[in-house]
């Protein structure tokens, strides 16, 4: 590490710190604190991940110029934004803090959420790319929840910060998120050298389940990794299930409700589709038999078919006749 990136780590520490100061000791933080306890966060988690509070534009500014930190550092920070004089202003107003660390654990950007609602301004605000910020590499929660994968020999990818943070207060202390960006192939590479297993656990709604579909195609497409999804109540996402059944109902459902990619697929393209006609039920077949040739293991294979000849009515045998003809043409 060269001096200038030590001296940038550096630099995000200390807003961290104040952050986080202003959140749990400042009268001007108690707001976001009476809403993150709202949520449910206990104040060891608010600690652990030193959670903070940027109340207005006028906080690391003057901060920092009493440090003489710095201007071209400060600029590079990604904390600032720069008026058309040069002038630098706090990027984050109004925000509860999230830190961003990187693999080692160093603070490398912020993403900030929104206090209160507000329809033009972005829910969270991410910092900008920065040397120390790649937002297609940092996954967040990596380097806190590395032993626990190492242990329990599985990652969870969940979809937001806050589903990461309710589910090691919960006590699944494998989870990690993307930067709200769907997962790239940077990250399912650092992922893959950590553990051989990973679960998908995605918000219950439709973008949800969209991008669970999208991130199975990729991990399936650039890694070896044995998936399964975790599947929510419909619409909720893991914190807010938290918040409806309790912590220990949360872990319960993270440790043991797993789908096979080909469940999930199964299910997906049900989603808002009745199946009450024989055409739609057909073009429903027609539409996973290429999946279902795609499975390499039998008896998983004639799991899938059972269920299907039950629910559907059609003979075992006819569905196999029917995978066969599919694998015949796709070979
Ligand atoms: P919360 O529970 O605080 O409302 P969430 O994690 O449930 O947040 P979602 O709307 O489900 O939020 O979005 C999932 C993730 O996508 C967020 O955690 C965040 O990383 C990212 N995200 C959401 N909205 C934005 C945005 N406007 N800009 C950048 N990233 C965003
Ligand atoms: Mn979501
Ligand atoms: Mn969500
Ligand atoms: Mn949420």
């Amino acid at each position: 590490v060269d001096s200038k990136t030590s001296q940038l780590i550096d630099l995000q520490e200390q807003a961290a710190k104040l952050y986080h100061h202003i959140l749990v000791n400042t009268e001007g933080g108690q707001p976001a604190l009476d809403y993150l306890h709202d949520r449910g966060l206990t104040d060891d988690t608010i600690e652990a991940y030193q959670l903070g509070f940027a109340p207005s534009q006028r906080l690391l500014k003057p901060f920092f110029d009493q440090r003489q930190s710095d201007y071209q550092l400060l600029r590079q920070s990604g904390l600032f934004i720069e008026n058309a004089e040069g002038e630098l202003r706090d990027r984050f107003s109004e925000r509860v803090m999230f830190p961003l660390r990187n693999a080692s654990g160093h603070v490398a950007a912020f993403s900030g959420r929104l206090l209160k609602k507000a329809d033009d301004q972005p829910k969270y605000l991410n910092s900008p790319e920065t040397q120390l910020f790649n937002k297609s590499r940092l996954l967040f929660n990596f380097d806190r929840a590395r032993s626990a994968i190492r242990a329990a020999g599985e990652v969870t990818l969940f979809e937001g910060y806050m589903d990461v943070i309710s589910a090691a207060q919960s006590g699944v202390e494998n989870g990690i998120a993307s930067m709200g960006t769907s997962l790239t192939t940077e990250q399912i590479y650092a992922i893959e050298r950590t553990t051989d297993k990973l679960n998908v656990c995605y918000d219950g709604d439709e973008p949800g389940q969209r991008a669970i579909a999208r991130a199975l195609d990729l991990l399936n497409q650039h890694s070896h990794l044995q998936l399964s999804v975790i599947q929510l109540p419909e619409g909720q996402d893991p914190d807010e299930y938290r918040q409806a059944h309790g912590e220990p109902a949360l872990k319960q459902m993270l440790t043991t409700a797993r789908e096979t990619p080909i469940q999930f697929h199964l299910r997906y393209l049900r989603r808002n589709r009745s199946l009450d006609t024989d055409s739609e039920r057909l073009d429903y077949l027609n539409q996973i038999m290429p999946m279902l040739a795609q499975v390499q293991e039998p008896v998983e294979l004639d799991l899938y078919l059972n269920q299907l000849a039950t629910e559907f009515k059609i003979d075992k045998s006819a569905l196999t006749a029917q995978l066969k003809q599919v694998q015949r043409d796709t070979a």
